[in-house]
């Protein structure tokens, strides 16, 4: 397994930040993104990671007879979340989204290791979350998805509620692991770097963008970047045709404005296997498909498994 990839400290960025703009003023300054930048990871190894808000933190487990159970505490829900965890007895590695909205700074998740009888020891694991600062896009759509009537607004407020049972999915993989995290990509066609834009529709600031979106023509098929079980299919206000995928243990991916939808619930997929159309439904500009990635309840960048 590969070495733990650790990241510079925030602490140790700013010295040496401050050390550069004691010599060069602001000029120092890119070394600061430089330094962010994540560590390189083996090539046989993903996600890659990214230690910024949507992006993903691997984090060395070590070595230990049965799967360590972790969890992370996001924003200021009151339940932990359980965290992916891959590996075997020699190194355990726990792939924790980062949420687009995480404050900088110092983090951790906790994690439970049971040896054997009853020993159950819970220990932290920290990890540091560098600074983004994602660009704006402004966007023009149909007046009715940005100022929504009271019919509208109560519709979204059932998808809503209906999308948070159905991204607080978490099972258990067949086999007791998962396979390789490398995604195929599901559609062919230009793929935006738009994750995490802080979008202004009609003017109104709303929330980011938490996918990637793939240029493509209406009815072109998406195939599904890895094994994986059908969870949710549904035609939403916002993101209108839609199906959501479980790859196991919290890693699940969706896909949104399809024209069409061709699987049910339930249904069993194989990585490539098509499932559903590229389209334009749901408040959109033009036909593509936008695709988000989630770990842990956390839509994180998509590009990190490709
Ligand atoms: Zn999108």
């Amino acid at each position: 397994m590969s070495a733990p990839v650790f990241h510079p400290t925030i602490p140790h960025l700013l010295t040496r930040r401050a050390a550069l703009l004691g010599a060069g003023g602001l000029l120092a300054l890119p070394a600061l993104g430089r330094d962010a930048r994540p560590q390189p990871t083996p090539p046989s190894v993903w996600p890659q990671a990214l230690q910024v808000p949507g992006g993903v933190a691997r984090l060395s487990l070590g070595p230990a007879a049965t799967r360590p159970v972790a969890q992370v505490r996001q924003g200021d829900a009151d339940v932990p979340v359980p965290v992916l965890v891959v590996g075997d007895a020699i190194e355990w590695t726990a792939l924790v989204g980062i949420p687009l909205a995480a404050a900088p700074g110092d983090a951790h998740i906790s994690v439970v290791q049971t040896d054997g009888g009853n020993a159950r020891k819970v220990r932290q694991v920290p990890y540091t979350v560098a600074p983004k600062r994602y660009q704006e896009q402004h966007l023009k759509v149909p007046p009715r998805t940005v100022d929504l009537s009271p019919q509208d607004q109560a519709r979204y407020e059932r998808e809503r509620d209906h999308q948070a049972q159905v991204m607080a999915t978490w099972s258990a993989p067949a086999d007791g692991n998962l396979p390789s995290l490398r995604m195929q990509v599901p559609v062919p066609g230009r793929r935006s770097s738009s994750f995490g834009l802080r979008r202004v529709f009609n003017g109104q600031p709303r929330n980011p963008h938490s996918g990637m979106d793939i240029a493509a023509a209406t009815g072109t098929p998406v195939v599904a970047p890895l094994p994986a079980r059908v969870i949710d299919v549904g035609d939403y206000f916002f993101n209108g045709g839609t199906v959501w995928l479980d790859h196991g243990q919290g890693l699940l991916s969706m896909y949104c404005h399809l024209s069409s939808m061709d699987a049910r619930v339930g249904d069993v997929l194989q990585a490539g296997a098509a499932f559903c159309k590229v389209g334009a439904t749901g408040r959109v500009t033009g036909p593509h498909l936008h695709w988000g990635v989630m770990l842990n309840r956390t839509m994180v960048d998509p590009s990190l498994f490709l």
